[in-house]
């Protein structure tokens, strides 16, 4: 049983630091149902994998278990677990990669937290369901999935296909993330564990699902595979996922928006940022915009007041800062004719939604640091390569200007929800990447006043095709 992962980041050696395993060392560890070994089939500093093969021993399994309750023993002896991807290669993970899979890297603890570009391979992955499964679990948290089914038997061409997969998966994200979700995963695809799932199970679920199995639109399937359908557990687990769903849109948010504002408030810096997106659109002849993360819906009013614009739309993930944005609107109380014009509709920007296509200009304003690094993965196609709009507003703080908030501690980002907060040149350099790969021209422009030597406090990208 194989696992092999891939980092084409560069040096691509300091995946060894990430993963706590030398890249010139064969190791080896002694599982209860066999032996794990971590070495590197390439290692250079353009690209580096990690392979980690676990040799199960099946007479280990079979030892001390009562045998004859209908299992025949052939089948005890002879199955499919030395060879698959299972939930003993998630228990091989969680030993082999403790360190990794908790985030926590000594050597280089800034790397941790970056997304790198990873590709997993998993020669062979149980996947009865079929490929479009895998496709379901994984394309939501910005992976692009490639398999390819094994035959039961090249030499019998008339036999059917088998139930595994050659699978390979792409995604730029931190290894912790990465590692957390082929721990939940892989048992789910394989719908069989090795284990009795008793509630410590429940724990393990929602520890190494935590800030993305929340937002899966598969989590009850999920859940209920990973808790191997018992249900009395699943629902257990769900109930605990959905109070963390609540809890991200409740006023916590709201009060640290208003946080926010009221650092930038003596440069007027929103209206200054809102005035020049209002105003970059009507340039640019916008007609139909939607606005992605619309909060309260400040940038809408600016819109709404803009004659040329026929057709507006905000989305934002919390249903209660659109309950904000609808008051502050006053959509109930829009002219006949105004009512048509806009629509507020909750959604997520990190899935696929047709709602999102058919708009000259999406703007993304003061969104993207809200989102984990492997999450913005998600949205650039979820943005760019699925809804397509003509142009593309993006605006983020500038962290170098950071030190020209007096009342800001050093160090600190300037929302409590920011996940990042970037310079002008990483800004720049994920914007180049995006309109490099999905085929638009981009420019960039500073929001605010200009300081010498940090530059602007906001920064905005636009990207046309
Ligand atoms: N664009 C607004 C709000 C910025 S605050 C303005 O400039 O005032 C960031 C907003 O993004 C919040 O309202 C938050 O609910 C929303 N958001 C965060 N993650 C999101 C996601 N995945 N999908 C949709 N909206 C999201």
């Amino acid at each position: 049983m194989l696992l092999n992962i891939t980092t084409t980041h560069q040096p691509a050696t300091d995946l060894g630091y990430l993963l706590h395993k030398h890249p010139d060392k064969c190791q080896s560890f002694p599982m209860t149902f066999g032996q794990a070994h971590v070495f590197y089939p390439e290692s250079t500093t353009e690209r580096c994998t990690a392979t980690l093969l676990l040799d199960i021993n099946p007479v280990e399994l079979v030892r001390g278990k009562s045998s004859g309750k209908g299992e025949g023993t052939l089948s005890q002896y002879v199955n499919d677990r030395p060879y698959s991807a299972s939930s003993f290669m998630s228990v091989a993970i969680s030993k082999v990669f403790r360190t990794a899979l908790s985030g926590r890297c000594k050597d280089m603890p800034e790397l941790v937290d970056r997304a790198i570009p990873l590709t997993v391979n998993l020669p062979v992955l149980p996947c009865r369901a079929g490929i479009s499964f895998l496709r379901e679990l994984l394309e939501p948290l910005g992976y692009q999935v490639e398999g390819e089914t094994l035959p039961l038997d090249p030499t019998f061409s008339e036999w059917e296909d088998s139930v595994y997969i050659d699978a390979t998966l792409h995604n730029t994200l931190r290894l912790c993330d990465l590692l957390s979700h082929l721990y939940v995963l892989i048992p789910v695809l394989d719908d069989d564990k090795h284990y009795w799932v008793g509630e410590e199970e429940i724990d393990k679920l929602l520890r190494h699902g935590e800030g993305w199995l929340n937002n899966h639109p598969i989590k009850e399937q999920i859940t209920k595979r990973y808790l191997k359908r018992r249900w009395s557990l699943a629902r257990r687990a769900l109930e605990q996922l959905s109070e963390e769903d609540s809890q991200d849109i409740d006023e916590k948010d709201i009060v640290q928006d208003r946080e926010e504002a009221a650092l930038e408030k003596p440069i007027s810096l929103n209206q200054q940022r809102l005035e020049l997106v209002a105003e970059t659109l009507k340039n640019y002849r916008v007609k139909r915009v939607i606005d992605l993360g619309c909060g309260e819906g400040k940038l809408l009013k600016y819109l709404l007041k803009n004659k040329s614009i026929e057709q507006i739309m905000g989305v934002d993930v919390s249903y209660r800062t659109l309950e904000i944005a609808k008051k502050r609107l006053k959509l109930e109380d829009l002219p006949f004719h105004q009512k048509d014009k806009i629509k507020l509709i909750q959604g997520s920007l990190i899935y696929r939604d047709k709602r999102f296509n058919g708009y000259d200009a999406a703007t993304v304003i003061e969104v993207i640091e809200h989102l984990d690094l492997n999450r913005l993965v998600a949205l650039e196609r979820v943005v760019f390569e699925f809804a397509q709009p003509k142009l593309v507003i993006v605006t983020t703080p500038n962290i170098e200007y950071n030190l020209r908030f007096e009342s800001l501690l050093s160090g600190k980002l300037r929302h409590r929800d920011h996940r990042f907060e970037w310079t002008r040149q990483e800004f720049q350099d994920w914007a180049n990447k995006v309109a490099n790969r999905f085929n638009y021209q981009v420019t960039f422009q500073g929001i605010g006043n200009e300081d010498d030597e940090v530059g602007t406090p906001t920064q905005m990208a636009l990207f046309a095709s």
